[in-house]
């Protein structure tokens, strides 16, 4: 199996990309290992990092969560090991999680458990 994993390429931004273009909001980040698109997590209701994974046939993920250093590969369905990327590794620390702040609403913790 070919490697997608591009350690070069810098993270997209600091939140979601399609969540920040829709007023979404995010429960926690995803990093595409291969183009660096930041996107939000299954737990999340865009499921954007999936959506990006499905539609690009980039495969490979790891965490945008301060932290967090795993890799995941959609062609394995399973953890992997990573590779050293180009900083920054995770969002700023002072971002809300769930996050953008501002845009999260009260309930949502219960939006999550309801999706
Ligand atoms: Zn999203
Ligand atoms: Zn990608």
């Amino acid at each position: 199996m070919t490697s997608s994993v591009h350690p070069e390429v810098a993270p997209s931004g600091t939140g979601c990309v399609e969540c920040l273009e829709s007023g979404g909001w995010w429960f926690h980040l995803r990093r595409c290992t291969e183009c660096g698109h930041i996107g939000c997590c299954d737990n999340s209701l865009g499921r954007h990092a999936t959506t990006h994974a499905n539609s690009t046939s980039h495969s490979v993920i790891c965490s945008f969560e301060p932290g967090e250093d795993w890799f995941w590969s959609y062609q394995t369905n399973e953890y992997m090991e990573g590779t050293p990327l180009a900083p920054p590794l995770h969002h700023p620390v002072d971002q809300s999680v769930p996050g953008p702040a501002g845009r999260v609403p009260a309930d949502w913790q219960d939006q999550l458990m309801g999706s």
